[in-house]
Parts: structure tokens; sequence; C-alpha cells
């Protein structure tokens, strides 16, 4: 038999409605056999995330404020999961366990990681699955990153020895035996590193939305939905503001070549979007894949005739946002100029410093600063060794009279960059979105 691993979100999770869609959904499939739980997220708009609250409790503790109310919040809320489950399965230790640790001092990290910790333990005994705390199998190194090695070992030792088990996202062990917590949304992370380790054939990860589309619905009206993606493709959208999975979840899967399919576990039969090795095949050459932008960067533009001449050029320039610790993101370059992309909030209180430094160090014949530009990418493996996009993408600015003030095209050829006014930004989105979907 097959192994899949699914991983379901704070918001499938959040009330006695929503797990019994997650338990259906395991059991249509027998080769689901490894679940990852979010804490319970939102119910409502106005609801708060478990993982909030305990960060909340967390916090009145240093404070030395009382967090008894926060915390039996947070109770009544598992309390009634249980409850409504009608299962038998007694939380109160747990519970008078966890709040003592808090009082105590807990770690922020240990605090938040309960609300994943106590869901595990809910849906193992809801599924009749075995429950493996990520304690074990998830392992931080001494720099506090990531450690493959045990955690392959782990999972081989100790996951693999059960062949359906509920393993709580979020959070693993350092090497000096604490809980530590990957960033928010955290548990997509533990999903792509328990499907490497148990070498699963897909990664399932069920949330909100019926996948990608292929452009904010914010902006675009009705946008189509994305079928399949490239883990590269998705990088490139993800960091241009499309969020659907954590960044950091992708390099576990990619590496390990496993697919991972973004469902809806609120309209389970929506196909969903599948994101699969680069060489995926494309049904059209001459399509994109999706359009996803970000505002707020200053474009600073040096002029320096034979600059092209000039050894050691890109190098001083560069030591003077090094030295104002900024790091840049995109610098497009002509013969005898060059761009540095930045984003605005990483200037404030330092642009005029900067600008000084790079006059002393480089000595330009010109120096102009463009603040308030926005980026929008346009991205797909339809676009590889194929003429005429960029033509597209500038025909239809052109007709929506925007000005393009910058242009970037990675040497993959699978993302065209363009640089224009923050005004422009929704205008030049919904442009290249008529250019290219019919
Ligand atoms: N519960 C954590 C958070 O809210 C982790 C997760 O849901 O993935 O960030």
């Amino acid at each position: 038999m097959g192994v899949k691993v699914a991983k379901f979100g704070g918001t499938s999770v959040a009330d006695v409605g929503q797990i019994r869609k997650v338990e259906a959904i395991i059991k249509a499939d027998p080769e689901r056999r490894y679940i990852i739980t979010s804490a319970p997220g939102k119910r409502s708009r106005t609801d708060s995330k478990i993982t909030d609250l305990l960060y909340l409790c967390h916090t009145h503790v240093q404070q030395d404020v009382p967090f008894k109310e926060v915390f039996s919040i947070i109770s009544k809320r598992y309390i009634k999961i249980v409850y409504d489950l009608d299962l038998s399965l007694d939380l109160a230790p747990h519970l008078e366990k966890i709040k003592k640790e808090i009082s105590g001092g807990a770690t922020a990290d240990y605090t938040a990681s309960r609300g994943e910790y106590l869901m595990g333990l809910i849906l193992a005994d809801l599924l009749g699955y075995a429950f493996v705390d990520p304690f074990q199998i998830i392992h931080f190194d001494k720099n506090e990153c990531i450690d493959m090695e045990q955690i392959h070992e782990s999972m081989g030792t100790i996951l693999k020895k059960h062949p359906r088990a509920v393993i709580p996202g979020f959070y693993g062990s350092t090497c000096d035996g604490e809980v530590k917590t990957f960033s928010r949304g955290g548990s997509d992370i533990t999903g792509a590193l328990v499907a490497s380790g148990v070498e699963a054939e897909i990664y399932e990860n069920w949330t909100d939305v019926s996948g990608l589309l292929m452009a904010d619905p914010s902006i675009v009206e009705n946008p189509k939905p994305i079928d399949t993606i490239t883990y590269r493709e998705l990088r490139e959208l993800a960091y241009m503001g499309a969020k659907v999975l954590h960044d950091e979840a992708i390099f576990p899967v990619k590496e390990a070549g496993i697919p991972v399919l973004i469902k809806n576990t609120n309209r389970p039969d929506d196909p969903g979007t599948v994101i699969t090795k680069d060489a995926a095949p494309v049904s059209h050459k001459g399509t994109i894949t999706g359009i996803a932008g970000k505002k707020d960067f200053t474009v600073i533009v040096i002029e320096k005739a034979l600059m092209n001449t000039e050894v050691g050029f890109g190098r001083r320039l560069l030591t003077a946002l090094e030295a104002n610790n900024i790091s840049f993101e995109h610098m497009p370059t002509g013969i005898d100029t060059i761009s540095l992309v930045i984003e605005d909030k990483q200037l404030v209180h330092k642009l005029d410093k900067v600008l000084a430094e790079i006059k002393a160090e480089c000595q330009p014949d010109s120096l102009e600063v463009y603040p308030n530009m926005a980026l929008v990418a346009t991205v797909g493996r339809g676009m590889i060794h194929t003429p005429g996009i960029a033509a597209r993408i500038f025909t239809a600015l052109h007709r929506a009279d925007v000005n393009i003030r910058m242009i970037d095209q990675g040497s993959s050829e699978i993302n065209v960059i363009v640089g224009i006014e923050n005004s422009d930004f929704k205008q030049a989105i919904r442009a290249i979105y008529k250019a290219f979907v019919k």
C-alpha cells in the first residue's frame, strides 16, 4: 500500500464540524497514513487562534500578570472539542501540566507548541492512530537548523514502526533537549519533513482554499486556479507574495521529489493544485502559470561612464549596502548603470547614509533614487524558449498606460519581473492577466 502524508491546517481543525470533515477525508483513503495537525485556528474572522492565545499566556507570565483567564479560554476550547467529538480522552491532566509549566516560566516555544500537541492527542484518539510526539523525530542541530540526517534516522527507528500515526506540527527538539518551534505556519514544514522521512508518494496539504490562483483575487476578478505548478515557479510566486505554503516547506519535498497537493478541507472534491518537479511538462507553450507582485521598493540608479572597465566597482557598491546591513532584491545592469532594487523598509533612516557612502566609495557621475516602486512577476515554465512572451507583457502594460521603469528576466526564463510605480500596481496585474488568460 502507498503512503500519503496529509497535513491539516488550523482552520481544518478549528471546531468539531471541521474535525469531522478531516476525519471523513482521512477515512476515505487508507493510504493517508501519517497525519500532521496544526493547532485549532480561527472559527470566524473575529476569533483567536490557539497559538496566539498560548503566546499571550507566555507574555503574561513574562510581565508577571495572571494568565489564568487566557488559559481557561484555551482549555475550554479543547474540552469542548473532546466533548463534541464524544471521545473518552481525558485532557485534564495534560492541561494541568501545561498550565503548571507555563506558570513556572516555560519558554515561548514550548508554550506555543502545546497547541499542536493537544490537537494531536485528540486527532490520534479520534482516528485510532498512534500519537508520535515530534519532539522525538524532528530535530534541530546546534545552529538551530533542521538536522535532516537525524530526522531521517529517527523516522526510520520511531515513526516507521507505526503503520498509522498522528504527528503534531510546528515543533521539534534541539540538541539540548528543548522544544523548538518553526516560524509561524511551520506545521507545513513538519508535513514536508515527515513526507520526506517516510518516502511518501505524495504530501497533501489540506487548507481552506482550493489551491493556488493565477492572481490575487482581490485584484483580478475570479482568477483561474492553477492545476500544476513546479517547485521553482512556486518559489518565484511565493517570494512575490502568493502564499499558500510555508516557504521552507518546499525544500524537503523538492529534494526528495515528492509532489505536494494543496487541497481544500471544505471542498474536498475540488482538484486543488499539484506542486511538482521542475521538469513537469506544460500543456501549452506560451502560457503563464501565475502573476504576483509586491509594492514599496526603492530603486537606486548609479551611473558612471566606463563603469565596465573599473575593477572592483561592484564590490565597492555592495560594500556600502553590507556596511549598513541592507540586502537588495534585484540588481539590473546596463553598460554604464547599475540599479539596486531595495525594499523601502530596509532603507528607513538609512537612505542618506547609504547614498553618501556610495558617492564616497564609487564616485558616480549621477545617483538617482526612485521611491514608491512596485515589482510584478509573470511566472511560468511555458515561457521557456517561447518568443513573444515579453512583447505580450510589455504591450499589455503599454495599452494599460503603465510605465515600465525596470525589467529583469531571470536566466531560468520562467520569470519576467517589471518595476513600475506603486500606483500602477493593480492595473498592471490586471493587464498582464488579461493578455494571457482568455
Ligand atoms: N499553529 C502555528 C501557527 O499558528 C503553526 C501552524 O499552524 O502551522 O503559526
